[in-house]
């Protein structure tokens, strides 16, 4: 079994729009260990969102390449990729992307739905985390009945329900007030603990980076000391 989890090798990506050629990603090289624990930090427009992109398997890179557990990520097919997300990737946005005409619960379960596990089961999973999340009273609400920290949590648990090795989340704290903010951060770091699960996180908030046992810091592109 190969030590990493997932291996960026140069990873470079430029974005061509409208005969507008920007580079974004520069060399990066990055790993990350089963159960490891890893801050990005850094300004805005560093990169950052986009490396966590190509990390994870949504956006290939220009140039460089991925692997999970030794082979290539984006060898695969679409449906090969899209069920190595569902199977072993977890992800957290700043803003939550719930589907508007379903309820907390409904939105929560769809990844296990899409695994093919039956409705009951699902359900029952969900209501377990959404009262973890101190959302059991919320399951019934569709998104626009929800506060945005409540949405927030809801895509939380809509990440967490498949029990991720990987957990990605890009700024999951930014549109949270402090405490329900703190809370969030614990909960993940509670999880990585309890699940061992890989946590890999972009921040701005220092005492965020602080509780990270990894800290990267970008600029420009490219990851510096
Ligand atoms: P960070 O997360 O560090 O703020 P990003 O990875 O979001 O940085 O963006 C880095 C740079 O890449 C920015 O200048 C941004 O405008 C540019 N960029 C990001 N996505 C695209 C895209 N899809 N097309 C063109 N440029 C992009």
């Amino acid at each position: 079994m190969p030590a990493n989890l997932i291996e960026g090798k140069n990873i470079e990506k430029t974005y061509y729009v409208d005969s507008v050629e920007t580079t974004v990603l520069r060399g990066v090289d990055l790993s990350i260990a089963p159960k490891s624990l890893i801050a990005i930090v850094g300004a805005s427009g560093a990169g950052k969102s986009t490396l966590v992109h190509v990390l994870s398997s949504l956006d290939p890179p220009t140039g460089g390449r991925v692997f999970f557990e030794g082979k290539d990520l984006y060898a695969r097919s679409d449906k090969a990729l899209a069920r190595f997300r569902n199977e072993t990737i977890g992800f957290v946005f700043q803003f939550h992307h719930l589907m508007p005409e379903f309820t907390a619960l409904e939105n929560a379960m769809m990844p296990l739905l899409i695994r093919g596990e039956g409705k009951s089961s699902a359900s029952k999973k969900v209501l377990e985390l959404l009262g973890r999340l101190g959302l059991e009273d919320r399951a019934d609400h569709r998104p626009t009945e929800l506060s945005g920290g409540e949405q927030q949590r809801v895509a939380v648990a809509r990440a967490l329900i498949t029990s991720p090795r990987l957990l990605f989340a890009d700024e999951p704290t930014g549109n949270l007030d402090v405490e329900n903010g703190e809370k969030l951060i614990d909960l993940f770091l509670e999880l990585h603990r309890e699940r061992e699960m890989a946590l890999v996180l972009v921040t701005h908030n220092p005492a965020i980076a602080g509780k990270f046992s990894v800290k990267i810091r970008m600029e420009n592109g490219r990851i510096v000391p």
